[in-house]
């Protein structure tokens, strides 16, 4: 095969004979052997409106014929990008008001830690650089994102630049809570640990805090009662940015348009990405709150001009799809549809619950994990079963461990989200009488 896979053993079955996908239909795919599979994970969490959403093709067919490229560099740019930059600031948190384009997640993060040391750099702390990442993270892919990530097999083998990062512990409730410690007091643990970790560090040199509103790939772990508010008042006390990664969360994977609006965060910098355009079209951006754009554009005027950018970061036909996902998702009533399809899908996950191997369920949104349990090796191999008998039944879940992932996309319908949950029974059931 002349294709390298990302995430994937090249010499096993999988990567020597890949799954290929040739078209997709609503929130079904298929494949070059004419198999059709709902995907359960709307690709990689971010086929928001499914495979075949006629407005976003019109959309990025009359941009291409309007205006197909140009950049934002150099007093330049294009009307559309300009008017997605506007429209973004009416969604977001209050107070972020400057958007940076890139055109993927990891460019997004890696603009916020650049530009944090910019900023602390314009506020004459130069030492104030560190930034701190959690355990289970991930932030993508790129030199400064991949350090930022906190699992181990993004690092084995690179040597990612990493004395930048401080690592702190994740907010898994259910897999790190001590016996008998309630949410509340697993949060405050967490909250104090981190405080150790900066004070330990010298706060002079601790830059920002990098975390995901609810954790992705680390195996959908949403914060427990109170851990953003015990968070933010530890980095508010050392001065520390906060950086709300919302690549997989931004634009209403957890019910609000952004997670940082759910959770009461209040980021300085926001990251988002994946459903920003459905995922039709390679597009990111970070977000900044205005009175750290505004000292970051001040020490940018003093050099002469902010030295950093990408090619096709605001790209038109990106921003004309982003445009129109974000009149889909007004006119579906964001919050609301998302609150609707979460409680159709928490109730066709109940019935799994009964099963003695699955012990956490937990649904966010349109986000879900389903932790397997009887010792993490066992449960590993016992998801990655679930995972191929449900393949067989026609349904694609993500494998994180020993939890199932599951994000559909919103346009799920009840017939849909229904055989999700059923396909998912019936395949733990087969996993666990194969074992
Ligand atoms: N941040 C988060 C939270 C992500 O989930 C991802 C990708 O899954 C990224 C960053 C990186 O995004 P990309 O793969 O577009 O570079």
């Amino acid at each position: 095969m002349s294709h390298m896979l990302p995430f994937t053993d090249p010499r096993s079955a999988e990567g020597r004979n890949p799954k290929t996908m040739v078209s997709g239909r609503g929130c079904h795919v298929t494949d070059t052997e004419g198999n059709e599979y709902l995907d359960a994970v709307a690709g990689l969490w971010c086929a928001s409106l499914g495979f075949s959403n006629e407005r976003l093709v019109e959309a990025a067919s009359k941009q291409l014929s309007t205006l197909p490229y140009y950049h934002s560099f150099l007093g330049r740019t294009a009307a559309v990008t300009d008017a997605l930059a506007r429209k973004l600031t009416e969604k977001l948190p209050v107070g972020m008001t400057k958007i940076f384009f890139g055109s993927s997640g990891s460019e997004a993060v890696d603009t916020a830690v650049k530009l944090t040391h910019f900023y602390q750099n314009a506020r004459g702390k130069p030492e104030k650089k560190r930034v701190v990442a959690r355990q289970g993270a991930y932030h993508g892919s790129g030199a400064l994102s991949a350090g930022l990530t906190g699992l181990d097999y993004c690092h084995i083998g690179f040597d990612l630049p990493g004395a930048m990062v401080l690592r702190t512990g994740r907010p898994h409730y259910f897999g790190d809570a001590e016996p008998g410690e309630s949410e509340t007091a697993f949060s405050r643990r967490r909250a104090r640990e981190l405080d150790a970790l900066i004070v330990e560090a010298g706060p002079e040199s601790v830059a920002a805090f990098i975390g995901e509103p609810v954790m992705g790939s680390g195996g959908v772990v949403p914060p427990p009662d109170g851990y953003w508010e015990a968070v933010q008042e530890v980095l508010a006390r050392h001065d520390v940015l906060l950086i709300a990664d919302e690549v997989i969360t931004g634009f209403g994977r957890t019910g609000s348009w952004f997670a940082s609006q759910r959770y009461g965060l209040r980021p300085a910098m926001l990251t988002m990405a994946k459903q920003m355009t459905g995922a039709y079209f390679p597009m990111s951006a970070l977000a900044l709150e205005s009175n750290v754009a505004e000292v970051i554009e001040k020490h940018a005027h003093e050099l002469g001009t902010l030295g950093h950018g990408f090619t096709y970061g605001g790209h038109p036909v990106g921003a004309a799809v982003a445009l129109e996902a974000v009149r889909i998702y007004e006119e579906m009533d964001l919050p609301n549809h998302v609150a609707d399809r979460s409680n159709a899908l928490n109730a066709a996950l109940a019935p799994i619950k009964a099963n003695p191997r699955v012990g956490n369920v937990r649904v966010i949104g349109l986000m879900a994990g389903v932790e397997l349990v009887d010792g993490r090796d066992p449960a590993t191999k016992l998801a990655r079963r679930v995972a191929d008998e449900a393949e067989r039944r026609g349904v694609l879940f993500r494998v994180i461990g020993p939890i199932l992932g599951i994000s559909p996309p919103y346009v799920v319908s009840d017939a849909e989200v229904e055989l999700i949950g059923r396909t998912l029974v019936e395949s733990l059931d087969a996993a666990v009488r194969a074992e």
